[in-house]
């Protein structure tokens, strides 16, 4: 292995969609001497085996797979020949910003960066950090094992199967395996909420009758060889502990856990920069600059994000700032206002704000609970400045708020804190109820129909969109399909989606229609490769290239 040394302006560690909108917003900003480097032989990080749509309704303004969203933020990078060195793992980052990389084709390579961007993403938590007693068989994966061998190798994990975590990894993945004929016996969750979205139950549990089991866990793990059982207990939702006498043995050849994840920090940590132990991400200001100066961080690395717009935009944010450092902009005091999680925030990013800046500052944070008719207060040195409402707040999405600086400048802390009518909620709805998916409020709706199985009357809905959401949901229910067909040149399966939504009750035998075709030639992301399934008028087209 031979080591050379070169240098760059910006060095971007991390191809997700986080590292490819920070290089794009480098550019964009004046910044040409730019390098991406990405330990993977592709780009688009943990997107590439998202092959469910759902993402880019605020980026792009249509929902996207994540192979869709990551190509067009590829095609925004390569537009700028912005190179992206793959197959390359940045093993070291020092004090004075050379990054260390080793690659096959270029060995150990030492780069002196001019600004560093950290956008490594983040790695789910497995059953070693749960500390789950009994025995260690194999068939217990994370869910993103799981989601990566099906969706990107084709290989079914297992038949029988419990999940420990309702966080939207496993909630997608529960689908993706009920699609695929996988029996998931049950999804369990620790606490009274799911870590999951609404829509996410309502679409990947509810709609194949997968039980959500809220306040409890798994207390053992049975089996020599491979997983035979688990054993089920309750959890006392105050002390959070297992209820003893609540055991219950539930048989399954496979266990997957959904258990949350964690910034991969590991480069950050060595490199001396400071970890926020709430956030488990770098602390940063308002500029998303690290205590290291000229280092960045954006994306999942910095704190976990619900949905991968605010992640693009976060890198951009980050971009955009590298390229100011590298201009010599900065011109900010050593003084801050140091931003504090109170009652009711897990974390807030940013954890310090420059006690000069100026304009809107954004702040993004998770609250602990379900808080309904909630209020976001701000307090500068323990003074009340300002107030956001919000209808509800959930763990499972992720807030931003936009404060003026000029309210809290001349503060040594400001503590963001929740309060609310009503604190702890259940998500759960009664047999009896129907979940309005349109907005976070996830409304309660009591449907009354005629003798023909048409709304007559929708309760509890808080605007007329639940009433018209009701209607289409019991009438004519309709989905987007995602999945796989095989490709004749290669083991690995192309990813798929429909062009549309369609009758909900016709996904069975659209899935039987696409394991009937087999891809043969190239094909390009967008065309068709089946048409007018099932006699719906709709398509299936390639979420992917095959070239
Ligand atoms: C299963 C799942 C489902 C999701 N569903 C949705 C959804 O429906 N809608 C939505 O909007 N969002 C969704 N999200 C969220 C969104 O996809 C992610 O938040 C986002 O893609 C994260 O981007 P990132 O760039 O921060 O991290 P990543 O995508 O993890 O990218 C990090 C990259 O850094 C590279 N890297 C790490 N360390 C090194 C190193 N040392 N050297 C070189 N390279 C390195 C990794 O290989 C990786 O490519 C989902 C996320 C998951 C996990
Ligand atoms: S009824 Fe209105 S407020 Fe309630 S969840 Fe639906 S869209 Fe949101």
């Amino acid at each position: 292995m031979s080591s050379v040394t070169e240098s760059h302006d910006l060095v971007i560690i991390g191809a997700g969609a986080a590292g490819l909108a920070a290089a794009a917003g480098a550019y964009d900003a004046g910044v040409r001497d730019i390098v991406v480097l990405e330990r993977e032989s592709g780009a688009g990080g943990i997107l590439k085996q998202c092959i469910h749509n759902g993402f880019g309704l605020h980026r792009y303004r249509e929902e996207l797979t994540g192979p869709e969203y990551a190509l067009r933020e590829m095609q925004a990078v390569a537009q700028r020949d912005i190179p992206v060195f793959f197959d390359t793992t940045v093993i070291d980052l020092t004090a004075d910003r050379v990054v260390v990389t080793v690659s096959p084709e270029r060995g150990v390579v030492s780069i002196a960066a001019g600004a560093v961007i950290l956008a490594m993403g983040s790695r789910e938590r497995t059953r070693g950090m749960l500390g789950i007693a009994g025995t260690r068989p194999a068939g217990i994966y994370t869910a993103g094992a799981a989601q990566n061998l099906i969706n990107l190798h084709g290989i079914v994990p297992g038949k029988e199967i419990v999940m420990l975590g309702s966080g939207d990894i496993g909630l997608i993945v529960a689908r993706r395996l009920a699609y695929e004929g996988s029996h998931i016996k049950m999804v369990l969750n620790r606490s009274h909420f799911s870590g999951g979205l609404k829509r996410n139950i309502v679409q990947c549990l509810d709609d194949y009758g997968i039980p959500l089991r809220l306040s409890h866990t798994i207390t053992a793990v049975h089996g020599r060889e491979r997983v035979t059982g688990v054993e089920v207990s309750e959890v006392d939702p105050k002390t959070k502990q297992p209820i003893a006498g609540t055991e219950e043995l539930v048989s399954c050849d496979t266990l997957l856990l959904s258990v949350g994840l964690i910034p991969e920090n590991e480069l950050t940590r060595e490199a001396g920069i400071r970890i926020d132990a709430k956030s488990n991400g770098a602390s940063v200001d308002e500029t998303l600059e690290t205590e290291m100066p000229g280092v960045f961080s954006a994306g999942n690395v910095l704190h976990i994000h619900d949905l991968v717009d605010f992640v693009s935009e976060e890198g951009e944010r980050a971009g955009k700032a590298a390229a100011a450092y590298l201009a010599g902009e900065k011109s900010h005091t050593d003084s801050y206002v140091s931003v504090q999680p109170g009652q009711g925030v897990s974390y807030v990013v940013p954890q310090r704000v420059h006690a000069d800046a100026d304009g809107l500052v954004t702040f993004r944070f998770r609250g602990r609970d379900i808080y309904r008719s909630a209020q976001i207060r701000f307090f500068a040195d323990g003074e009340e400045i300002k107030t956001i409402k919000r209808r509800i707040i959930l763990p499972a999405e992720m807030e931003t708020v936009k404060v003026d600086a000029g309210l809290f400048a001349r503060a040594k802390t400001l503590e963001i804190s929740l309060s609310a009518e009503e604190v702890g909620a259940t998500q759960q709805t009664g047999d009896d109820e129907l979940t309005c998916i349109q907005c976070p409020m996830g409304c309660a709706l009591k449907v009354t129909l005629d003798g023909e199985g048409k709304v007559v009357d929708v309760e509890g809905a808080t605007c007329p969109r639940g009433k018209t959401y009701a209607k289409a949901e019991i009438e004519a229910p309709e989905r987007v399909l995602t999945s796989l067909v095989d490709v004749a040149a290669r083991e690995l399966p192309l990813s798929v989606r429909t062009d549309g939504s369609i009758p909900k009750g016709l996904i069975p035998q659209a899935l039987e229609e696409l394991r009937g075709i087999t891809i043969d030639g190239a094909v390009r992301t967008g065309e068709v490769v089946c048409s007018d399934v099932c006699g719906t008028g709709v398509d299936v087209i390639a979420t992917k290239d095959v070239l």
